[in-house]
């Protein structure tokens, strides 16, 4: 590196390491030079950390809930996967593939790919297994993370979570809203107010002569188009629909609607769906702009929108899917009908935020295990694994020396019960039980400890 370039990285981390005591040589290979600046994450990527994880656990839980209700299967699939397959699935010129997939090539001459989203992966997974041959259709959930190389900014990262369910081997319209009833429960689950917006895109070829009547539409417009949107033009015009350019939505409010173009069945199709999502109150929006950015999307369309104070989340959705009966057969199967949706967990985890800016602390215990001295530090230590093993909610500080300090950390993490063991509690064989309510104290016979505690628990003790 010449010293031009290292100057700077100097300037911007001056100090980091000046009052590092030396670091062992393990730990410094290559070597912790002075001025170098400390390792930060990879852009567009992010920490979930430990103050993330109660609401990434209350979306799980809902998720996992939603799956058992409905008859769902968990599935997973990997994260790396051939790249052809987002090219047929996904689509070749859509955003997703054209501009956003991390995708290169293996050591070994395969290309491959980070998914962009797991809908196509559970799609070569029921053909790749023969999944056909199970009783129809076949329902699967998963969730995790997913890759688009987009441009970062907020509720928007280049690794992303989405819970997905996909409901494959079945055409009647009744999926399509039970979908959109199960992702509805999930956010209600959670204590959102969300709304859903609905569209269809009909079959192939109602599709195809909307998008030429589209073409004719915006081409007579297209001095008033901006550069982006004249690719889309020529390239994927459904897109121009989705388009956030500012005039859009003037162009928008006098070009042909897709309901219009819509086949009967496909017709017929929609008024199903719309019926059964009244019929069980689901509070939905027709939106005939709505196109989704993936090409496998065949009849229904939907995306789901928070209610929010914050615009940005408001404007964002928060998840969507629909109907994909041509998906399967891109890849290679026998021809079959499926359907799904995907909500993105972190828009979602965004919103529960604003809703609740604290979540209650996931670490209270019914016992606290205090000691004195290292002969009850010892005993102490020992205690705790017999505990734990025995299935009590059990803490411990045992770093700490000073009583007070644990007794401390023991009201914070709500312990019904102190259990407090210093060097004479050892000689004894005893234990001093200190009720954290009362403040009053016993003593017990240390052996007996967990029999004790389960009694006082009101937990069955045999
Ligand atoms: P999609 O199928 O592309 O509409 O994605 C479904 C949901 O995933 C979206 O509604 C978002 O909530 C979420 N999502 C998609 N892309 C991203 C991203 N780059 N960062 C965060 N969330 C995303």
């Amino acid at each position: 590196m010449s010293s031009k370039q290292s100057q700077p990285m100097q300037k911007r981390s001056s100090g980091f390491s000046a009052h590092k005591p030396a670091l062992p040589e393990l730990l410094t290979n290559p070597p912790l030079r002075k001025g170098m600046h400390p390792i930060q994450v990879v852009r567009g990527m992010r920490d979930l950390l430990p103050s993330d994880q109660p609401y990434w656990k209350q979306m799980e839980d809902m998720a996992e809930r939603m799956a058992m209700d409905y008859g769902y299967a968990r599935i997973d699939t990997p994260l790396i996967e051939d790249y052809s397959l987002f090219i047929r699935g996904v689509g070749k010129v859509t955003d997703i593939v054209e501009k956003e997939m991390f995708h290169w090539e293996t050591p070994g001459g395969e290309h491959v790919g980070l998914r962009p989203e797991s809908t196509a992966s559970v799609a070569r997974a029921y053909v790749q297994h023969g999944m056909l041959n199970l009783p129809q259709p076949v329902k699967l959930w998963n969730i995790g993370p997913m890759f688009r190389y987009d441009r970062p900014q907020a509720g928007r990262f280049r690794q992303f979570y989405q819970a997905s369910f996909e409901c494959i081997g079945e055409a009647d319209p009744i999926v399509d809203a039970q979908l959109i009833i199960v992702s509805w429960n999930l956010l209600k689950g959670l204590g959102l107010d969300p709304t859903v917006k609905v569209n269809s895109l009909g079959n192939p070829e109602s599709r195809l002569n909307y998008k030429n009547a589209l073409v004719s539409y915006f081409r007579g417009k297209r001095s008033q188009l901006s550069e982006e949107d004249k690719k889309r033009l020529v390239k994927n015009p459904l897109r121009l629909l989705d388009s956030k350019e500012p005039n859009m939505q003037e162009l928008k409010a006098e070009a042909p609607q897709m309901v219009d173009w819509l086949d009967e069945e496909s017709k017929a199709h929609f008024m199903r769906v719309l019926e059964y999502l009244d019929e069980v109150g689901v509070p939905y929006q027709l939106d005939p702009y709505l196109v989704r950015g993936l090409d496998y999307y065949t009849k229904t369309v939907f995306e789901w929108f928070a209610n929010s104070n914050d615009q940005e989340l408001a404007q964002s959705a928060l998840g969507g899917g629909g109907r994909y009966d041509l998906l399967i057969e891109l890849l290679g199967g026998r021809p079959t009908p499926g359907a799904g949706f995907s909500l993105g967990l972190d828009r979602i985890a965004s919103r529960l935020k604003e809703l609740n800016p604290t979540p209650p602390a996931k670490d209270e215990v019914d016992i606290f295990l205090a000691q004195l001295g290292e002969m009850g530090r010892k005993k102490a230590l020992g205690l705790f694994e017999e505990f734990r093993t025995a299935g009590l909610l059990v803490g411990e500080a045992f770093a700490k020396s000073s009583l007070k300090a644990q007794m401390e950390i023991a009201n914070r993490r709500k312990a019904k019960w102190t259990i407090v063991i210093g060097q004479k509690e050892v000689l004894d064989g005893t234990a001093i039980v200190r009720d954290m309510d009362s403040g009053t104290q016993e003593i017990i016979d240390a052996k007996k400890a967990v029999h004790e505690m389960k009694k006082k628990l009101g937990l069955h003790t045999q």
